[in-house]
C-alpha cells in the first residue's frame, strides 16, 4: 500500500515538475519574429504570385529588400503592378519615394 502511493505522488511530481518546465520552455524561446510594419503593409499590396519577375526569389523578398533600401523601388519594379498607379502610389506612401518620376 505504500509503494502505492509514493508511486502516486512520484507521478503527481513529476507530472508538475514536467508542466512547469513546459510553460518555462514555452516562455523563455523567443517567439515568432513579427514582420516589420512597412514589410506586412507592402505584403497586403503586392500581387503574391511569387512569379521572380522583379529579380526576387518572390514577393516577400522583394519587399524586404526594397524596405531596406526605398531607392531600389525606382530601378526594381514588380512588373505585374506597375501599371497600377493606386497600388504605385500606396508603395510610394508607404516607402516615402517618388516612383512615377519621369526619366
Ligand atoms: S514580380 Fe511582383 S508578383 Fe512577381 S515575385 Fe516580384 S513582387 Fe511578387
Amino acid at each position: 500500500m505504500t509503494d502505492t502511493i509514493i508511486i502516486i505522488l512520484a507521478s503527481v511530481a513529476l507530472a508538475l515538475f514536467l508542466g512547469i518546465l513546459i510553460i518555462l520552455v514555452n516562455t523563455l524561446l523567443p517567439k515568432e519574429r513579427k514582420k516589420p510594419e512597412k514589410v506586412e503593409r507592402l505584403l497586403e499590396i503586392v500581387p503574391k504570385r511569387d512569379c521572380g519577375a522583379c529579380g526576387y526569389a518572390g514577393c516577400e523578398e522583394y519587399v524586404k529588400a526594397i524596405v531596406e533600401d526605398p531607392e531600389r523601388a525606382k530601378t526594381e519594379k514588380c512588373p505585374l503592378m506597375s501599371r497600377d498607379k493606386k497600388k504605385i502610389e500606396e508603395v510610394e506612401n508607404i516607402l516615402g519615394v517618388n516612383l512615377q518620376e519621369k526619366e
